[in-house]
């Protein structure tokens, strides 16, 4: 029997995982989900090399989800040892700046940090605790989606407000951390040259945000507070005046949770269109309010692009990542048109494969798959005992 590392991913309806070899760079095994948790779960996964495997769960809480995980994938590969489970962990707070090994006093840690993250926590916290229980004797490690933005500067880690709220921990942490490092990290084998300049990252996938990154370092990030602020999302609205907020609880006498679920389920690319969230589909229609979200989707993007090269006082590289960023020439090719003025002319060729480099001017223009799970699969190697190094 061989060893394996699991990377864990839990949402409020969904775990996605992965099983990684645990030898030199680890090797993916297999990777998939459990979606629809609640009274229809269903279990999708694949292994290297062969195709999807479905099959419905029925009724399934995170434990059981988990418990299915394991019991349906490692027959597949053969049976496996999980010798470490690794968690994708949406909010380290102010003093997690790095991944960690979880001991009850960080778990409690973390429950405290609920409320920073009220959509995500909880449920990565479910997900540590049936991870613990299913592998009482692997070591649990958190990485965490803020680490890689805790070293910003402190103007673009605060908000204008009187500075008992920072204190707090009212503040601009920044999401989409494991995939910024995963991308800063393939930049150094995949071009070099730029890998230390003035880096912009667009994570477009259903969350989407932006990261300025310098030497390798976050600089500025679109996502603020929560996972709500900058660039619109699938159903999150963005960027929006707090103005608009308080009109929403005041005048249209919205409750804190019916905001919510307006900003994080009923917004974005779906609320204007007012069908989906699914770029796909609004790429492929012709509905004048598909456009519409997409015209707005592109005029964010490049509005956020411009600040953040005046950040960084220019830029050496964009790179887009997530199911947009690496699929859709569409969105590519209208974010970089007309920005000769910042060094970024499109080879349309290479933009229509989706290929590695898809510039033509002095600025590189990268297209990166992102990979979270290795991000949090190279963590658990590094707090194996003794430590298990690329
Ligand atoms: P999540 O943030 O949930 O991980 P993903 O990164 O998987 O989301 O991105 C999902 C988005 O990517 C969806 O809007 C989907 O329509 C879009 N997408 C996936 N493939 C393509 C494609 N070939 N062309 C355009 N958009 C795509």
């Amino acid at each position: 029997m061989s060893d394996a590392i699991l990377t864990l991913n839990a949402g409020s309806s969904s775990i996605k995982f992965a099983l990684y070899a645990p030898q030199g760079e680890p090797s993916e095994l297999a990777r998939g989900q459990v979606e629809s948790i609640g009274p229809a779960a269903r279990l999708i996964f694949q292994t290297a090399g062969e195709g999807k495997t479905q099959r419905e769960l029925g009724a399934a809480d995170h434990a059981l989800g988990l418990k299915a995980i394991l019991a349906e994938t490692q027959p597949a590969l053969g049976g496996q040892t999980i010798i470490g489970v690794g968690h994708r962990i949406a909010h380290g707070g102010i003093d997690f700046v790095a991944p960690l090994k979880i001991s009850g006093a960080v778990l409690d840690k973390l429950r405290m940090l609920e409320p920073l993250a009220p959509l995500h926590q909880p449920h990565n916290i479910r997900a540590i605790e049936a991870a613990i229980e299913v592998f009482p004797d692997a070591p649990q490690v958190a990485a965490f989606d803020t680490a890689f933005h805790r070293g910003h500067p402190w103007v673009n880690d605060t908000f204008a407000l009187p500075s008992k709220y920072y204190d707090k921990g009212v503040r601009r942490y920044g999401f989409h951390g494991l995939s910024y490092d995963f991308i800063t990290s393939a930049l150094r084998n995949c071009a070099p040259a730029v890998a230390d300049g003035r880096v912009v990252i667009a994570h477009l996938g259903n969350g989407a945000s932006m990261c300025a990154v310098r030497e390798g370092q976050s600089v500025a990030s679109t996502m603020g507070f929560s996972a709500l602020d900058g660039l619109p999302m699938g159903t999150r609205c963005g960027q929006i005046d707090p103005g608009v907020v308080l009109y929403l609880l005041d005048q249209e006498g919205m409750t804190p949770a019916q905001v919510t679920q307006l900003l994080y389920r009923e917004s974005g690319l779906k609320g204007l269109s007012g069908w989906t969230n699914d770029m796909r589909a609004l790429e492929a229609s012709s509905n004048p309010d598909a456009q519409k979200a997409l015209d707005y989707f592109v005029f964010r993007i490049r509005r956020e692009l411009g600040a953040m090269c005046a950040v960084l006082g220019g830029i050496d590289a964009l790179v887009f990542c997530g199911g947009i960023g690496e699929n859709s020439a569409t969105i590519r090719a209208r974010v970089c048109s007309g920005m000769e003025w910042i060094g970024i002319e499109i080879d349309n060729a290479g933009n229509n494969e989706n290929a590695l480099q898809i510039s033509s001017g002095p600025t590189q223009v990268l297209v990166i798959p992102t990979d979270e799970e290795r991000v949090i699969a190279r963590a658990v190697m590094g707090h194996m005992n003794p430590p298990l190094s690329p």
